[in-house]
Order: structure tokens, then C-alpha cells, then sequence
């Protein structure tokens, strides 16, 4: 247990690019995920490979 850390989901605690709100995500999220005050999107999801559309601010394990 424990060697598959590269492929492993986490959760992000992440900051929108357009609007102060912080908010935690999944990074491994099946649809977009949208930003929960101005509607941007976060993460979109590339096949296994999200793309975060958001600064970073804390990974949650
Ligand atoms: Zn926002």
C-alpha cells in the first residue's frame, strides 16, 4: 500500500483566479467544477490529468 502516489486523487484547497473565494475541490472531479461564488471554472477534468484553473493554496491528503 502506498506506492501508487502519483496516480493517487486528492483534494485542493484552491483560490479562484477571478474573485477572493477559497474553497476545497477534488482534483480528480469526473465534470468541471466551478468556482461556488462567480461561477469560473476550477478544474477541468483531462483525462486523469485535471487541469487547475486556480492557485493552489494547500493539498489536502
Ligand atoms: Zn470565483
Amino acid at each position: 500500500m502506498g506506492m501508487e502516489r502519483s496516480t493517487k486523487s486528492k483534494f485542493l484547497r484552491v483560490k479562484c483566479n477571478d474573485c477572493p473565494n477559497e474553497q476545497v475541490v477534488f482534483d480528480h472531479a469526473s465534470t468541471d467544477v466551478n468556482c461556488n461564488v462567480c461561477g469560473a471554472i476550477l478544474v477541468k477534468p483531462r483525462g486523469g490529468k485535471p487541469e487547475i484553473n486556480a492557485e493552489v493554496i494547500e493539498v489536502l491528503e
